[in-house]
């Protein structure tokens, strides 16, 4: 009997002190909202197995142009934390917080990053420069660490084997630009998502004269570029949304540039594609920009 009441005070005892003494792994992963698939990416590798991830923008999407989807406004109320980029990438965030009148903690993963400027606005592709992206994984694991103080450990461990890797990629793009001739290192590119790769990192990306980024260029567009290939000596033509193969051959065959291959700059793509994660995405980019950039022709 007083064996049994001791068994008894024992679990109270055990229920009482749970909150204080519970093991850090006995309560369910902190729930994290990402605005797109590159933070997403950066929150998983702090937070392993100790956060459920999920991204308003997957891979893929357009962060810029989004429209929330209805389940939108739901994930935000469940979760623990939301991540943001900040400078201004997120246009459609603040009318879905308004929806989900949540009261979850947002933090911006560029806090302390110097904007660039793109026209009058900040540039928001502050990740495209891998010293940015230790920053964003920086404030992630502050986050992390201040939503979960009981997992603490684990996110600075992983976050620190995680900035490694970014440290190796960083010195890996850097070498990488040191096998391009200094007067080669140029591009045409209609992305104007490069602003922080190009100061970090040394390549010019020039935007063609005249072409939309919104729409295909045209064959008197092409005539333009043509022009601009010559008079400037750029090596390389990075053009997106141009699907038509007898444009591109024109360019080649009257300048001599190369057609370079897909430069990966606001999402991630799926498991099956090129760049799944960050550290994939920069070194696709970096591989495609080598590749025809180094050769002369
Ligand atoms: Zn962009």
């Amino acid at each position: 009997m007083i064996r049994r009441r001791l068994i008894v005070c024992g679990l109270c005892l055990a229920y009482l002190l749970l909150p204080i003494a519970a093991p850090a792994h006995a309560q369910a992963p902190l729930k994290v909202v990402a605005s797109f698939s590159i933070l997403g990416d950066f929150v998983k590798n702090v937070g392993s197995d100790r956060v459920e991830v999920t991204t308003l923008v997957g891979a893929d999407g357009d962060v810029h142009v989004y429209t929330p989807a209805p389940g939108d406004a739901r994930k935000i109320t469940d979760a623990n934390l939301v991540i943001i980029n900040g400078f201004g990438l997120e246009g459609w965030l603040p009318r879905l917080l308004q929806v989900s009148s949540a009261r979850v903690p947002i933090v911006t993963a560029t806090k302390g990053i110097a904007p660039l400027k793109l026209g009058s606005e900040a540039d928001p592709h502050a990740w495209q420069s891998v010293a940015n992206a230790k920053s964003y994984v920086v404030n992630i694991r502050d986050a992390l660490i201040a939503a979960d103080p009981a997992d603490a450990e684990s996110f600075r461990k992983n976050a620190q084997s995680y900035l490694a890797k970014l440290d190796a990629l960083d010195r890996e793009v850097r070498e990488a630009v040191a096998q391009i001739p200094p007067n080669r290192r140029k591009v045409i590119s209609t992305h104007d998502a490069f602003g922080y790769f190009a100061s970090a990192y040394g390549i010019q990306f020039i935007a063609p004269i005249g072409v939309s980024t919104e729409s295909e260029a045209s064959a008197k567009d092409i005539a333009g570029i043509v022009t601009q290939i010559r008079a400037e000596k750029i090596p390389a033509v990075f053009l997106e949304r141009m699907s038509d193969p007898r444009l591109i051959r024109r360019i080649a065959a009257e300048t001599g540039a190369k057609i370079g291959g897909t430069l990966y700059s606001d999402s991630l793509t799926d498991e099956k594609g090129d760049a799944p994660t960050y550290i994939d995405m920069v070194r696709h980019n970096i591989k495609a920009l080598t590749s025809a950039l180094v050769s002369r022709f």
